[in-house]
């Protein structure tokens, strides 16, 4: 008799600890199942694409299959989009009689493309007759479960109110079992980092198709051929890099409320890599540092618990208004005549404006694929206030170099410094780069 495995699908929740949608599958299933990835090809002709992401992308990927290899599982790699992918394997599965597909499972995605994506690939499922299962993972607290209580639950469409309410909800004992959740998660990872993970899985591909396919290989040369056009030095990747992250931080969260608005320390966590690819995500690092919630922001852990939330504040806004990935979020501002003078376009881009501040941004950022929050908010604001250049052309200069290129936050950011989004203060939001330079960097 065939015996039941399931596949879940990584997509944007690359890591095995805490990730609940591969453990239920491994419940169902007893250990029996096994990882895929897989990916359009057309993506990589995408116009805001980056080699420089996709590459730390990638090597998280390979990190994600040692990782899966070392405990039991696998992961298979394909390069033909979803539905091609699962109907390639449905037929492949056929032709054996040994295994039978009982379950799928992903992790909820909240961006505009990939929900299309789901619901297609869902009613796929549902034609196939395989059963689905959808667990949510980098947001802690989803969309449609926060709401303006007195306004027919409505969003909340400004940062500080949608936060009070944000952390009612995670006093809840729904909320505070997912931290649980995730603080078990931790314990498997920091034991695998001790070198003592177990092999909780027991099926691999090889065994479903008796060695007939080779697809081992894909994931490294898709590294090699990518890394030719990499312009930059690729961080470390994979989760116990990011493990290893959240212990160096504990040192320096006590000094970030001070110390996170000076871009020339190194104050911040530099989570956002990983968290864009879900090596790590806001229900973990909270778990990790037993991050509680605050009235009002006095100590450095409130200060940081607050930054994770407006990552959650920007995927929410994303989820109930898909429409600010390539419009201004108020309609009024839709019109806006930018002046879009081209060369100073790329004078900015090779951070050559003649203003400090946002030309050591601009090449930091080029040269590194990396740049600090307050540098962001000037140069954003320079691009936009100063050189009255539409922040959709910024936008998408970000997400070509940024290594942790996210669009939530990335478009919450640019709407923020441009004013044309939610909570917009066009009036008062104008970074003058000379005072910020005083203020956050007075030695230059
Ligand atoms: P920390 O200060 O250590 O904060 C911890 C985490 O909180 C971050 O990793 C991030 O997930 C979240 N966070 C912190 N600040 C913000 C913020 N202002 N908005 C939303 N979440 C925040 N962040 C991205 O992850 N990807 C982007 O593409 C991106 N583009 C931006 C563009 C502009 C114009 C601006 C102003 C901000 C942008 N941000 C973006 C937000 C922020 O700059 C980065 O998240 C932060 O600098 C990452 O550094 P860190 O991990 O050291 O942050």
């Amino acid at each position: 008799m065939a015996q039941n495995f399931g596949i879940h699908w990584f997509r944007r929740d690359l890591r095995v600890a805490g990730n609940q949608a591969l453990k239920k599958n491994w419940e169902q299933n007893q250990g029996q199942v096994v990882g895929l990835f897989t990916f359009d090809k057309q993506f990589l002709s995408r116009p805001d694409f980056s080699h420089n992401r996709f590459q730390f992308f990638m090597e998280t990927l390979h990190a994600l299959k040692q990782e899966m290899q070392e405990i039991g599982s696998d992961l298979l790699f394909m390069d033909i989009g979803p539905e091609a992918a699962f109907s390639e394997l449905l037929l492949q599965l056929k032709q054996q009689k040994h295994y039978q597909l009982d379950l799928v499972t992903w992790s909820a995605d909240y961006e505009p493309y990939a929900k299309t994506r789901d619901t297609n690939i869902l009613s796929f499922f549902k034609q196939n007759s395989i059963a689905t299962q959808v667990v949510r993972d980098h947001l802690l607290i989803e969309p449609h479960e926060l709401g303006k209580p007195n306004d027919d639950n409505k969003p909340y469409q400004v940062y500080s109110p949608f936060a009070r309410q944000w952390l009612k909800i995670f006093e809840e004992g729904d909320v505070q079992k997912r931290i649980k959740e995730q603080k078990a998660g931790l314990r498997y990872l920091e034991k695998r980092a001790k070198g003592e993970s177990d092999k909780i899985f027991n099926l691999n591909w090889n065994q479903i198709f008796n060695n007939s396919k080779d697809y081992q290989q894909t994931i490294d040369l898709y590294k090699t051929e990518n890394n030719k056009k990499v312009t930059i030095s690729i961080p470390p990747a994979g989760s116990l890099v990011a493990l290893k992250a959240l212990q160096d931080f504990k040192n320096s969260l006590d000094g970030y409320k001070d110390g996170r608005d000076i871009p020339s320390l190194k104050a911040t966590s530099r989570f956002s890599i990983f968290l864009k690819n879900g090596t790590l995500t806001v229900p973990q690092i909270i778990a990790f540092y037993g991050l509680e919630p605050y009235k009002k922001k006095k100590t450095s852990r409130d200060s940081f618990f607050s930054e994770l939330i407006w990552r959650e504040f920007y995927y929410h806004i994303l989820a109930h208004f898909p429409q600010v990935e390539n419009q201004t979020f108020l309609p009024q501002y839709r019109n806006l005549k930018w002046e879009n003078n081209t060369e100073w376009f790329e004078l900015w881009k090779e951070g050559k404006t003649g203003f400090p501040i946002v030309d050591a941004g601009m090449r930091e950022l080029k040269t590194t694929g990396w740049m600090h929050n307050r540098v962001r908010m000037i140069v954003a604001s320079f691009l936009t206030k100063d050189l009255l250049i539409d922040w959709r052309w910024g936008e998408k200069y970000f997400m070509e170099q940024l290594l942790d290129g996210d669009l939530a936050p990335n478009n919450g950011g640019w709407q923020w410094a441009a004013s044309t989004g939610c909570d917009p203060q066009p009036y008062f939001r104008i970074f003058n780069p000379w005072l910020q330079s005083r203020k956050f960097d007075p030695q230059a």
